[in-house]
């Protein structure tokens, strides 16, 4: 059994607010939000990073990439427009180590990201 967070949320073994799914990916809620919408798209397969996202999984880069789309649109955002990015490693700050793209959009967004 993985001791991953994210594989756990994902085998529905930990629960999380879902918002949409198919059938390489789920969405659901941030636990913290930091904008009103703050939603998480990940691979339901267990994937580090981006870093570790390699060839053979091209299907599903798109797929997810999609997913996103598909996600701001349902959730309202895709017009007023949003933001999406995936921390990767250290000194980006990522914290749970499955690969995942946060969807932050409901607000003004700053640039640059701190
Ligand atoms: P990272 O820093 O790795 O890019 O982002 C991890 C994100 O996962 C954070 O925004 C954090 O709030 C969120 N998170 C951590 N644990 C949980 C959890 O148990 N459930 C949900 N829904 N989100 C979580
Ligand atoms: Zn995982």
């Amino acid at each position: 059994m993985s001791e991953c967070l994210f594989c756990k949320i994902a085998s529905g073994e930990i629960a999380a607010d879902r918002v949409a799914e198919g059938p390489g990916w789920i969405a659901f809620r941030d636990i913290a939000p930091q904008a009103p919408t703050h939603i998480l798209i990940i691979p339901r397969e267990h994937i580090g990073s981006l870093n570790d996202l390699d060839v053979a999984r091209t299907e599903l880069a798109g797929e997810l990439l999609l997913a996103c789309r598909d996600v701001a649109r349902r959730e309202g955002v895709a017009d007023p427009g949003y933001r999406l990015l995936t921390n990767t490693n250290r000194e980006a700050g990522q914290l749970v180590p499955h690969l995942h793209f946060h969807l932050l959009g409901g607000r003004e967004m700053g640039w640059p990201p701190g």
